[in-house]
């Protein structure tokens, strides 16, 4: 499936009988977008929410004040190759640098890959189990999920042999974009994990969500895994309350919970998706208002130097502007 995806904006356009209006031909970030995720997206309409999370814009080659390609410092973060640690306790491992599907608003669509890449992660290992303070690695590209089940078994099991380690998180869009990826092999190394597993799936918009995602999650709630999402507040794809109040509904009844709810982040390409903070957090105030506390997920944006993700706080008069 991931080797069939569409590839080019030309196919993306005819596959769904649109005309090329403002889209990119020839991007630098390649299209791609593999079968199932297509399947979702409605022919004809180019507003569609999950159309506008993979089509190359024109927008995108705008130079724009304030947009860089590390918004993030990830270089600075660097404590092996392809290992960055960034907050207490917690370390994340490039996996693999491949992704199932290529999101236009992505903040490592320039990270370089090919010096900081998964070629070899012993050196990461060594220092993982060399560090008693970490209690959790994150597993995140790119798609670990793109890595095939040996791979992966390996790894996590490598992981799991850390004493320290109590946590094995995985952030990973293939639950959702080829549902079909969670094999028996992938759920059989799941349940022979001492470690507590969490997995992160990645959600933007409720159409996302079908009867093989559901399975999907199923599954991997059956092999012991918590799950949770985090999605991306996107102008034009769930920038209003209805489609966010969809979102952490649907979410919730295919057995996930919302975690976090990003501002986009200022990476050079992305400037079109932004959403204003005062416009966030009349969002969040009226999600809020309309849903329980326990599917409202934590509006965050990732500041450098931070030592978490720093919450935007909202008011709850802030519905009224809506
Ligand atoms: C976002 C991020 C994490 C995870 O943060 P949580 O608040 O634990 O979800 C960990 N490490 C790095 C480098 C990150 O960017
Ligand atoms: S799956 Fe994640 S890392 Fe890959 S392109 Fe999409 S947002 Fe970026």
């Amino acid at each position: 499936m991931l080797r069939e995806s569409v590839r080019t904006t030309a196919d993306l356009l005819a596959y769904l009988q649109l005309p090329s209006g403002s889209a990119d031909v020839e991007p630098t970030f390649p299209v791609r977008v593999p079968a199932p995720y297509l399947s979702r997206i409605r022919p004809g309409d180019t507003a569609d929410p999950l159309l506008l999370q993979v089509l190359p814009q024109m927008r995108e080659r705008d130079a724009m004040p304030g947009y860089v390609t590390d918004a993030l410092d990830e270089g600075n973060a660097l404590r092996a190759p392809g290992l960055l640690q960034k907050y207490n306790g917690r370390c994340l491992l490039i996996t693999t640098p491949a992704c199932a599907v290529h999101c236009r608003y992505c903040f490592r669509r320039h990270f370089p890959y090919e010096e900081h890449g998964p070629a070899n992660h012993d050196q990461a290992l060594s220092l993982i189990a060399a560090d008693t303070s970490l209690e959790e690695v994150i597993l995140s590209g790119g798609d670990p999920l793109v890595a095939d089940d040996r791979t992966l078994e390996r790894l996590l099991q490598r992981l799991d042999a850390i004493p320290h380690i109590r946590r094995i998180r995985i952030h990973t869009r293939l639950p959702v974009v080829i549902p079909e990826r969670v094999t028996g092999a992938f759920l059989d190394t799941l349940r022979t994990l001492q470690a507590r597993t969490v997995l992160v799936v990645h959600v933007n918009h409720a159409n996302e969500l079908d009867a093989a995602t559901q399975r999907a999650f199923a599954c991997l709630a059956g092999a012991g895994a918590t799950l949770l999402n985090q999605a991306v507040l996107l102008q034009g794809v769930n920038d209003d309350v209805e489609a966010l109040a969809n979102l952490c509904e649907g979410l919730f009844e295919q057995g996930v919970l919302p975690y976090y709810l990003h501002m986009p982040d200022r990476v050079t390409g992305t400037h079109h998706f932004d959403v204003p903070q005062e416009k966030a957090a009349a969002l969040m105030a009226a999600l809020h208002a309309r849903l329980p506390g326990y599917l409202v997920p934590q509006l965050v944006r990732e500041i450098p130097g931070d030592r978490g993700k720093r919450p935007i706080y909202w008011a709850t008069e802030g519905a009224e502007a809506l």
